[in-house]
């Protein structure tokens, strides 16, 4: 299958070329040149698949004509390693815990495949391939443990000097082999935009083979519509959800209308926005009007213009009441955020991450006016990487940490202190030792 740029259908490339580049020259997005349907023969059985068998069929309906069945099956099988439970916490009000992944937050799904199918599609290649990531926490632990120990392939990641938490730094810098952590002196804008400057550098780009890693990359998309149609079948048969999915760059909401167009049937979408609501904004019939990101408590919502808003539009053919009839938005303030952790805590003895605690209060509001429906919102962290904020909950318990963030506490911190300039960054990536 090929691949096309948002911005331009002519513009046509390869799997390879969609999954390693990113990004189209032309500042659009790559999406499928056709989106696959799954076939009759799956929606008659799909209910009594595992996980990982949806996975394969998911993947194949979109990867299936340039990588192999074996390749898929290895790839799924070590991606989908762990499960995505879901749990009734009221009566037909769903949480999917998508957070049992290494770094407990829903984007280990994404950059695990991701991982697998770039380490695939490289291989033969020559010359190793270098994946550059610019984080403000959470990403860059996903792909710092997605991508170590595949082959061919080193990561660096850059994240701005004391400003990420202790236990994000710790998934950052204690892994080794072939990822390099860059501790900039300067903020995470400094960090993306020396990302950028290095994939446009063309005397870098000579020397080095580089990508990037970051969410508008297809690859990490596609995964993330695995679990929307594993979750649903988990439901009483003849049941369509409304999903609830906390937004932030829109990449888990375009994941999810991919598994409709697959064929799951769904009742409705809603988009769960912190105080950055301008996809709320756009869906209630105002201009589009992306602007400069807000300090929230759920913080990877943080996003001023969501990068993936180009393919929402691609998939409705830039109709706006179409869009808005299959999706709503939903606005939820810091304070509303704290009441919702605190009532299901209280009511449910259920602990909600503040991004969860968004999709709730969404849900909600939602269930107000459709009491008949059935709610699935998609939990996208563990509530342990944000113990501060729960910390603020009246009432709220302590958190119990997971092992495998209790035993980072125990390990060395390896990063490489950098200026934030071009010069320092660059000297740096080509003083890089070569991984065997
Ligand atoms: C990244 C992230 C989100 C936002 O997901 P998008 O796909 O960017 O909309 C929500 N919650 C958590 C915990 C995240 O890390």
């Amino acid at each position: 299958m090929n691949f096309v740029s948002t911005n331009n259908p002519a513009h046509r490339v390869s799997l390879k070329q969609a999954v390693l580049d990113s990004l189209p020259p032309d500042n659009g997005l790559y999406m499928p040149e056709r989106l696959p349907a799954l076939d009759a023969g799956f929606w008659q059985e799909w209910r009594d698949l595992t996980f990982q068998e949806i996975g394969l069929r998911v993947a194949q309906a979109f990867f299936g004509h340039d990588v192999p069945a074996e390749a898929l099956r290895s790839i799924i099988d070590e991606s989908l390693s762990f499960d995505a439970p879901l749990v009734e916490v009221a009566e037909r009000q769903h949480v999917l815990e998508l957070f049992h992944g290494p770094t407990l937050a829903f984007k280990d799904f994404g950059a695990r495949f991701m991982a697998r199918l770039m380490g695939w599609l490289a291989r033969d290649d020559a010359s190793m391939l270098t994946v550059l990531v610019a984080t403000s926490g959470d990403t860059g632990g996903a792909v710092a443990h997605a991508f170590h120990g595949v082959p061919g392939i080193r990561v660096v990641i850059l994240y701005p000097q004391g400003k990420v938490s202790g236990l994000q730094e710790k998934q950052l810098t204690t892994l080794g082999g072939n990822i390099t952590a860059l501790e900039v002196d300067g903020s995470f804008d400094d960090c993306q935009r020396l990302v950028k400057a290095a994939l446009l550098d063309s005397g870098l780009s000579g020397q080095l083979r580089l990508t990037s890693a970051n969410s508008i990359n297809i690859s990490r998309l596609v995964p993330q519509s695995f679990y929307y149609i594993h979750s649903a079948r988990l439901l009483p048969a003849g049941v369509a959800p409304v999903f609830v999915v906390p937004s932030g760059n829109l990449g888990n909401l375009t994941a999810g209308l991919l598994a409709e167009r697959l064929g799951l049937k769904v009742e409705h979408f809603v988009a769960a926005n912190n105080r950055n609501d301008v996809l709320t904004e756009y869906l209630a019939g105002q201009p589009y009007a992306p602007r400069p990101s807000r300090a929230t408590l759920s913080n990877a919502m943080d996003v001023g213009a969501p990068s993936n808003f180009a393919r929402l539009l691609a998939l409705f053919n830039h109709d706006h009441a179409a869009m808005s009839r299959r999706i709503s938005g939903c606005s939820v303030s810091d304070e509303q955020t704290l009441a919702a952790i605190a009532e299901v805590a209280g009511c449910h003895h259920y602990q909600l991450d503040p991004h969860g605690a968004v999709g709730w209060y969404a849900a909600q509001q939602w269930h107000r006016a459709h009491p008949d429906s059935t709610t699935v919102v998609l939990e996208t962290a563990h509530p342990a990487k944000f113990a501060e904020v729960l910390a603020q909950v009246p009432g709220i318990g302590p958190v119990a940490i997971p092992d495998r963030l209790a035993s980072l506490a125990d390990k060395d911190k390896c990063a490489i202190p950098m200026a934030a300039d071009e010069a320092a960054f660059f000297a740096c990536l080509r003083k890089l030792p070569s991984i065997g």
